[in-house]
């Protein structure tokens, strides 16, 4: 039996103050609660050490959005996974399609952070999906599938990966893939992965769906059988609808 995970991407939004702020209501509910998921949030670099300190005691697992693939040196704007790490970052979400599409990030490059951050003892959450116009061209399989393998290049051991299956039409656009679409895609991806790492690896994977989950559709989404969780953007934002789509995956 796999434990979901609900990730909340806060992409570039909130101060220091309002990201405590934020992380601070959400740990109170996740605390109290009790829930049974994993639940991560993402905020913005500067403000990962400060909200590491409010959410510490309540297991929610602190994300970076992005990483470099170098230790250190010369690479001016970048953060490397040994600095995420020792800001209390546990996981980092890689290949994120606004990485893709507006930074240039391609499966190349995708797949040295990878490996980086998982050499760096970090887990990895990785974002593939295909743009509008690749569906429409019926390609979908193709492309995820080549991110899927080209992502994981030279990846041994996945038992600190976690897949984002995140269609890039659905994202901040209200657009939902309906669980049908998401869970032909989600199948797809297992399959691929028990080809790749063997069906023990693979049963063991966990698969989000990302692009626009709301309170109101995550758990007909989450319901599906190889659908683990979700990476949230949007809906992060607020900590009563975040909640909603925590409690939504048990
Ligand atoms: C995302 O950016 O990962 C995302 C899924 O965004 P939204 O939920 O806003 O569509």
């Amino acid at each position: 039996m796999r434990r979901k995970i609900v990730v909340g991407n806060w992409k570039m939004n909130n101060t220091i103050a309002e990201s405590v702020d934020l992380a601070t209501a959400i740990a109170e509910k996740v605390g109290a609660d009790g829930v049974q998921c994993e639940v991560g949030i993402a905020p913005t670099f500067p403000a990962l050490y400060e909200v590491c300190k409010v959410i510490e005691w309540s297991g929610i697992r602190l994300c970076a959005q992005n990483c470099h693939y170098e230790s250190d040196g010369p690479f001016t704007g970048e953060v490397s996974t040994r600095m995420l790490a020792a800001a209390g970052c546990s996981y980092v979400i890689l290949g994120h399609s606004e990485r893709r599409q507006l930074f240039g990030e391609t499966n190349a490059t995708v797949n040295l952070k990878v490996k980086k951050a998982l050499a760096e003892g970090l887990s990895v959450i990785l974002c593939v999906g295909e743009t509008l116009d690749e569906r429409e061209r019926g390609v979908t399989g193709q492309i995820v599938t080549a991110q899927v393998v080209e992502g994981l290049i030279d990846v041994t051991d996945i038992s600190k990966l976690v897949i984002a299956y995140e269609p890039v039409w659905a994202i901040g656009t209200g657009k939902t893939a309906t669980k049908e679409q998401a869970q032909e895609v989600h199948a797809l991806i297992r399959a691929k992965v028990t080809e790749l790492y063997g069906q023990k690896a693979a049963d063991h994977l966990r698969i989000q769906y990302g692009g626009s989950v709301k309170p109101s559709n995550a758990a007909e989404l989450f319901a599906m059988p190889d659908i683990d969780g979700g990476l949230i953007g949007g809906a992060s934002l607020n900590a009563d609808d975040f909640m909603a789509i925590v409690e939504a995956a048990g």
